[in-house]
């Protein structure tokens, strides 16, 4: 089987596994775990920001800091393809009571111009904008990076707005490999930041949550509220520690494989346009076919994937997936008649 479905379905390996075994470990909630201790210190670290939270889930990250940023009635900003919007379960509104902007962005990203746009008045008849949450990369919009420079952009104008700036970062680590960015950079543009190590980095569970050391105290009691206090949880903490030492460099040959598939998509008669391959994520819009008879087809021939739409079928690399499996891709697809 070759599952191109999500980056989520990894599992560890030997490497990871003995690194997990060998986990020092206590009660987190007591703070007594050494290998969370060790993987919250390490990622501050890392992106140069005060303090670290190691939480269950992206979406718990997420959720945990949309909470501390804001009040309820308060409004968010973001792009309407937004993980935090689109695959959170609502849970903007069920745990912090806020109101959403939605922006159409280009491909999931937005620009400043947008955000001063959507800024609400100060006027008794609007919820008060209060927090902006961008996707690096973006999910729905195939992978898509940002440009740094307009990242500093909607920094000044959440400055210059009291605002609040929140990176769902869980597929960051593609992004600094593919741009050659570093985590320093968007430490220090952010007031809190969401990275997956569950994603590409392989690990099989956990998010960590970055901010200021006042910000993650109150994020720390919110993850208790919302039950997400673990305890001898270093085991998973080990395998993140593992993958930040071993397993970024390598999305590179995610983000080629990627590439490697798309320039034979672009080429299929089954294929009306395939959206600009940045990072392990491809997604492209079927022609004389439907997603859904196309994913059946690959299913016959052991390739797993995802109809994202009715005419738009997406494949994520990842760790698990070997340079002999691509070439096996690339012949089935260059096989495939409707
Ligand atoms: C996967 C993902 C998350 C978090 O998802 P979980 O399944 O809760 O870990 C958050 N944001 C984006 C953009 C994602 O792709």
């Amino acid at each position: 089987m070759i599952d191109l479905r999500s980056d989520t379905v990894t599992r560890p390996g030997p490497e990871m596994l003995q690194a997990m075994v060998q986990a020092k470990t206590g009660d987190d909630v007591f703070r007594e775990d050494p290998a969370i201790n060790e993987l919250e210190a390490q990622c501050a670290a890392l992106f140069g920001m005060e303090a670290a939270l190691f939480c269950s889930s992206g979406t718990q990250t997420n959720q945990i800091a949309i909470k501390c940023h804001t009040q309820p009635g308060d409004e968010v900003i973001c792009d309407a393809d937004a993980h935090v919007y689109q695959y959170e379960a609502g849970g903007i509104a069920f745990n912090s009571g806020a109101s959403v902007r939605l922006l159409a962005g280009d491909r999931g990203r937005i620009n400043a111009a947008q955000v001063e746009n959507a800024i609400n008045p100060n006027d008794l008849h609007k919820p008060p904008s209060r927090l902006v949450c961008i996707e690096n990369t973006s999910n729905r919009g195939g992978g898509s990076c940002y440009d740094f420079e307009e990242l500093k952009k909607i920094r000044s104008v959440c400055d210059n707005n009291k605002l609040a700036f929140h990176l769902d970062g869980a597929r960051l680590f593609n992004a600094l490999v593919a741009k050659n960015e570093t985590p320093a950079q968007y430490g220090a543009l952010f007031n809190s930041i969401s990275v997956c190590f569950s994603k590409s980095l392989g690990c099989p569970v956990g998010s960590v949550l970055l901010g200021t050391e006042a910000f993650i105290a109150k994020a720390r009691r919110v993850r208790k509220i919302l039950g997400g206090g673990m305890r001898q949880a270093g085991y998973l903490a080990a395998a993140a520690v593992y993958a930040l030492d071993h397993n970024i460099e390598r999305l590179a040959t995610d983000h080629l494989h990627a590439k490697q598939i798309a320039a034979v998509l672009y080429n299929c008669p089954f294929v009306q346009t395939v959206l600009p391959v940045e990072t392990n994520i491809i997604i492209f819009e079927t022609k004389n076919t439907t997603a859904k008879e196309l994913v059946a087809q690959l299913k016959n021939a052991s390739i797993l994937c995802h109809a994202v739409a009715p005419d738009r079928v997406r494949f994520v690399l990842h760790l698990d997936v070997t340079e002999a499996m691509v070439a096996a891709v690339i012949q089935k697809i260059q096989s495939l008649q409707f």
